[in-house]
């Protein structure tokens, strides 16, 4: 799980960079429906398509099962989200309490399903991901795998050959554009700034390739594994 966070010079960046999460993103993105490649992203829509998926609001979730709110805070250990695992299936919770705003609600969906395409679950012994303390791994290794899902969810909603391609002149056309929240637009925007496509030209092109529909997604056993 550690990572070289230099860039192609050597030198230190501070935008946290992450191959195995980037290639991730690249095989979410070839995994999906050509119509669903598209930005804002519609993540709602791309889940959806897996039939092993399936996504509840907490205040649903709550009603349904006959618990109150802080009931399922509780069972989901997070005031945002979090995602279980049994078998082969994946359930999300995300918090739609409207004191959150949509796009932090987004990015908690994609956040959350990073955590199953970086398959995080092999890490811990429990069945859920929260963003809470889980005894069975060390607080390094918990930073870690909240820092990849982040990661995951910024490259999916708001990837950094996307911006290079698009040059937004603000965080404000990265708000628009990518339905971001003003401090993740700020991030992206600050990330994009730094970013240096040399860092690694095949995924940058790859990416581009893929998003700008020159080549085809190409749903496949492997690659549907990777949100499996
Ligand atoms: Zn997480």
């Amino acid at each position: 799980m550690k990572y070289n966070y230099k860039n192609c010079k050597g030198e230190n960046n501070f935008v946290y960079r992450n191959p195995k999460i980037e290639n991730n993103v690249l095989e979410f993105f070839r995994s999906l429906p050509p119509h669903l490649i598209k930005f804002p992203f519609d993540i709602y829509g791309a889940i959806k398509t897996r039939s092993n998926f399936s996504v509840h609001s907490y205040q649903k979730y709550a009603k349904k099962h006959n618990l109150t709110m802080q009931d399922v805070v509780a069972f989901c250990e997070s005031n945002t989200g979090c995602i279980f695992k049994q078998g082969k299936k994946y359930m999300i919770l995300y918090n739609n309490g409207e004191f959150i705003v949509l796009e932090r609600k987004l990015f908690t969906l994609t956040h959350e399903v990073g955590h199953s395409v970086a398959e995080h679950f092999r890490f811990i012994s429990g069945d859920r991901i929260a963003e809470q303390p889980d005894e069975s791994i060390t607080d390094e290794l918990r930073r870690e795998i909240e820092r990849e899902a982040n990661h995951f969810a910024a490259n999916v909603l708001c990837p950094l050959p996307y911006l290079y391609m698009t040059s937004p002149s603000s965080p404000k056309d990265i708000q628009t554009a990518h339905r971001l929240s003003e401090e993740a637009a700020e991030i992206a925007y600050r990330d994009y700034r730094a970013y240096e496509r040399s860092y690694n030209m095949k995924w940058h092109n790859a990416m581009l390739r893929i998003l700008t529909g020159v080549d085809k997604p190409e749903p496949n056993p492997k690659r549907i594994y990777m949100f499996s």
